[in-house]
């Protein structure tokens, strides 16, 4: 993985223990497998990969890291298909989001400079300061459109 998240994952780890975190411990295990995750896992999804690589991390100690790294905005939630799932946050305020099949539930990742100039100017125009915004694209991918 790139500089990017080496930088996410100290950042990380800086909020966590302002926010009197003790580091260590499951969530040192979370935040490290979600430091090398391009986008984003489940928690089941998490706890699945921590146990293949010889780690015993209970899925209810998954559940309260992310929730801790939630709470401190340290990853982004997106709901697939009625599952939360968890992808790191970058701290620059760097982000892309998601396009997601209803049918086979592949998704996509993409970035739009343009959508995210749009946002900011609705913001602007309700007079809101804006902390972050949910887009998820939900369909029929390539493949199953055509059937
Ligand atoms: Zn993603
Ligand atoms: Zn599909
Ligand atoms: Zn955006």
């Amino acid at each position: 993985m790139g500089p990017a998240r080496t930088h996410w994952s100290d950042h990380a780890h800086r909020e966590l223990s302002r926010a009197g975190h003790r580091a260590g411990g499951a969530r040192e295990e979370v935040l490290s497998l979600l430091a090398r995750q391009d986008c984003c896992l489940s928690a089941q999804e998490i706890h699945d990969k921590l146990r293949g690589r010889g780690r015993s991390v209970g899925l209810a100690s998954v559940y309260r890291a992310l929730e801790v790294l939630a709470q401190l905005k340290l990853v982004h939630r997106i709901d697939v298909d009625g599952t939360a799932c968890f992808e790191p946050a970058d701290p620059s305020g760097d982000h892309h989001h998601h396009a997601i099949c209803d049918r086979c539930g592949k998704m996509d990742a993409f970035e739009d400079p343009e959508l995210e100039r749009l946002i900011d100017g609705v913001g602007e125009r309700l007079g809101y300061v804006v902390g972050g915004h949910d887009i998820v694209l939900r369909g029929a991918c390539p493949d199953c459109a055509d059937r």
